[in-house]
C-alpha cells in the first residue's frame, strides 16, 4: 500500500473558454466529424471535382459551420449552453451511425418512428459499432464539454458578444449563398435528401415538426366518419356471415415474392392456392408510422396527414357504424391509431407456447383461438391481423428454425457484419415464413366454409432496402425512396361462396393483377368487399369494383387443397 503522504499537485485549473469560442469549436467539430454522410453525398453529387466544385464545397462548409454556430449561440444561456451541447453531441453521434451505416435520412417521420418504436425493436438496432461510436463521439466529448469552464463576463458584455456572434454567423451564412446563388439554386432544391443529412439540424427540425403534428392531432375530439354506413345485401335464411381477414404485412417488399416473378421459391404455399397477387402496388409511406394509419384512413396518399388522420375516424370505424364485427390482432408495435375504437387483442389473447416466448410471438400465433372467434360469428366481420412480418434488421428472429431455408443467413443484429447475400437470405426466409402464415390463414378460413363466406386480403405496409446503393431498412422520404421501399405485395384469396355472395368475377379480377394500385385502394375495396354502402365510398378506388358482376355466380376456381 502506498503510504507516502499525498502531495497536492500544483492546482491545475480546468481549461476555460468563452461561450463564444466554445460554440465555434463545437460547430466546427459537428460540421467536420459528425456529418460525414452529408459530405460524402455532396462530393458524390459534384464529382469529378474541379476548382469550381472545391470553391462550392468550401462555401458549403462555411455555411454549415455558420448555421451550427448560430444555433449554439442561440443556446448560449449560462444554465443551458453546456448541457445542450452535450446532448446534441450524443444525439449527433447516434444519428451519424444510422445515416452512415444504414443510409437512413432523418425527417419528422423518422422521429415519429423513433418515438413510437418499442424496446424490443429498438434493442435490435443496438450493436457494437453504435455503442463504440456513441462512447467515442458522444459521451467522451460531452464529458469534455461539461468539464470545461465557461468564462462568463458581465451580462451586457456577454450579450453584446452573443449579438455580434449572431450577426457574424448570419453574414457567414448568407455571403456564400449570395456569391454562388445560381449554384445553390440548382443544387440543393434538386437534392432534397441532403437537408435530412445535416446533423443535428435534421433531428431538431424533425422533432419540431413531429411535436407540432402530435399536438394538432391531440386537439379536440375525434371527428366521426361514415355514420351513414350500412350493409346492403339480402337478408334471409340463406344469408351467412361474410368474413374478411385483412393481413397487414410488415416490411415485405413486392419484388421478393415468387408470385410476382422472384426467381427464388419464396411462395411455395401460396403458389398452390387460388390466390391473386397484385404485382404493382405502391405503399402510402415508407414506414409503419405513415403507412398503417394511411391505409386505414379515407385520405389517401396524396392528402395524407398524420394529424388529420388521427383527428378523424377511419375504415374500421366505418365498418363498425355499418354494424360489422371488427377485431384487430396485434403482433407488431401497435396500430398507430387505426384500431383505437375497435376490439384489439394482443399476445395475451393468442400467446401460444408453440410460437411465443413471453410476448414475443412468431406470426403464426395470430391464428391461435381465431377458429373459435370465426365459429362464433353471427354477423359480418373484418378481422385484421397485424404481422411482425419481415421487420429488420434482425430478420433471423422473425421465423422459426424450420424456415431457415436460404443459407447462409445473416444472424447478426448489425447487417453490416454480414454479406449482402446473407442479408438477402435471412430476409427471404421471412418472406417464406409469411407465405406459410398466409397459407395457414386460408386453411383456417376453409375449415369454416360451411358456415361463413370468407376471404383474405394481405398487404404489406412498406418495402425494404437490403443494401442496394448502400441503403438498408426503410423510412426514406417517399419522393426519393427507392422502389423496393415503396412497392408492396398484395394478395387476395376468396372462397367460391364469398365470390358468389359478393358477386365477384374472379377471372376478371385475375386479369387485373398487373394494374397499378396503391394503398388508397384499401379503404374502398374493403367497403366494397363487405357490401358496405356509404357516401364516402369511391368505386374508382375499389379494386373489386370493375369485376363486380350482376347476380350470377362465377365458376368455381380450380381449387387445390393446401
Ligand atoms: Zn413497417
Amino acid at each position: 500500500m502506498d503510504t507516502r503522504p499525498r502531495t497536492a499537485s500544483p492546482r491545475r485549473g480546468r481549461p476555460d473558454l468563452t461561450a463564444n469560442r466554445l460554440s465555434l469549436l463545437v460547430a466546427l467539430a459537428l460540421a467536420l466529424v459528425y456529418n460525414t454522410r452529408f459530405w460524402a453525398e455532396v462530393i458524390r453529387l459534384r464529382a469529378p471535382l474541379d476548382a469550381g466544385d472545391l470553391l462550392f464545397l468550401v462555401s458549403v462548409f462555411v455555411i454549415l459551420v455558420a448555421g451550427l454556430y448560430l444555433l449554439l449561440t442561440l443556446l448560449a444561456w449560462p444554465w443551458l449552453h453546456k448541457a445542450a451541447i452535450a446532448l446534441l453531441l450524443v444525439v449527433s453521434a447516434i444519428v451519424g451511425h444510422f445515416t452512415s451505416a444504414y443510409g437512413a435520412l432523418i425527417d419528422s417521420t423518422m422521429i415519429q418512428n423513433t418515438f413510437e418504436t418499442d424496446a424490443g425493436e429498438a434493442g435490435e438496432l443496438i450493436d457494437g459499432t453504435l455503442i463504440a461510436r456513441v462512447l467515442l463521439l458522444g459521451v467522451a466529448p460531452a464529458l469534455l464539454v461539461l468539464f470545461v469552464r465557461v468564462r462568463r463576463r458581465p451580462f451586457l458584455r456577454e450579450l453584446r458578444t452573443g449579438l455580434v456572434g449572431l450577426v457574424v454567423g448570419a453574414v457567414a451564412l448568407l455571403a456564400p449563398v449570395g456569391a454562388l446563388y445560381p449554384e445553390y439554386a440548382s443544387f440543393f432544391p434538386s437534392n432534397h435528401q441532403l437537408g435530412h443529412m445535416v446533423t443535428p439540424i435534421n433531428v431538431l427540425a424533425g422533432t419540431g415538426q413531429y411535436i407540432r403534428h402530435a399536438r394538432s392531432a391531440s386537439d379536440g375530439p375525434v371527428k366521426p366518419l361514415g355514420l351513414d354506413a350500412r350493409v346492403v345485401r339480402p337478408s334471409g335464411p340463406g344469408r351467412r356471415p361474410r368474413v374478411l381477414v385483412v393481413v397487414v404485412g410488415e416490411t415485405a417488399r413486392a419484388s421478393e415474392f415468387s408470385l410476382n416473378g422472384y426467381e427464388r421459391s419464396t411462395n411455395p404455399v401460396l403458389e398452390t392456392l387460388p390466390v391473386i397477387s397484385f404485382s404493382d402496388v405502391s405503399a402510402c409511406g415508407t414506414s409503419t408510422a405513415v403507412s398503417i394509419p394511411c391505409m386505414f384512413s379515407v385520405l389517401g396518399h396524396r392528402d395524407y396527414d398524420d394529424g388529420v388522420a388521427r383527428g378523424q375516424e377511419g375504415l374500421l370505424d366505418v365498418l363498425r357504424h355499418a354494424g360489422l364485427s371488427v377485431l384487430w390482432r396485434e403482433n407488431n408495435t401497435g396500430c398507430k391509431g387505426a384500431c383505437d375504437r375497435v376490439e384489439v387483442q394482443g399476445p395475451d389473447a393468442f400467446r401460444d407456447g408453440r410460437f411465443c416466448e413471453g410476448d414475443d410471438c412468431f406470426d403464426e400465433a395470430l391464428l391461435t383461438g381465431l377458429d373459435d372467434f370465426v365459429a362464433g360469428l353471427n354477423r359480418d366481420a373484418v378481422i385484421v391481423l397485424h404481422q411482425e412480418g419481415s421487420h429488420g434488421p434482425a430478420y433471423y428472429l422473425r421465423y422459426p428454425e424450420s424456415f431457415r431455408r436460404f443459407l447462409p443467413e445473416c444472424r447478426e443484429s448489425s447487417l453490416l457484419d454480414c454479406t449482402r447475400e446473407e442479408v438477402v437470405n435471412a430476409y427471404d426466409n421471412t418472406i417464406l415464413y409469411t407465405d406459410w402464415v398466409l397459407g395457414r390463414v386460408i386453411e383456417l378460413l376453409r375449415r369454416h366454409e360451411p358456415d361463413v363466406d370468407a376471404a383474405m386480403l394481405y398487404v404489406s405496409d412498406h418495402g425494404e432496402s437490403l443494401g442496394g446503393g448502400n441503403v438498408y431498412l426503410h423510412g426514406l422520404p417517399y419522393a426519393i425512396a427507392p422502389e423496393e421501399q415503396r412497392k408492396v405485395p398484395m394478395i387476395f384469396w376468396s372462397s367460391p361462396r364469398f365470390d358468389k355472395s359478393a358477386r365477384l368475377d374472379r377471372a376478371c379480377l385475375a386479369e387485373q393483377r398487373d394494374r397499378p394500385l396503391s394503398h388508397d385502394a384499401m379503404f374502398h375495396s374493403v367497403l366494397g368487399a363487405m357490401s358496405v354502402e356509404t357516401s364516402l365510398y369511391r368505386p374508382e378506388l375499389d379494386l373489386f369494383a370493375p369485376c363486380r358482376g350482376g347476380g350470377s355466380a362465377t365458376a368455381e376456381p380450380a381449387d387445390r387443397r393446401l
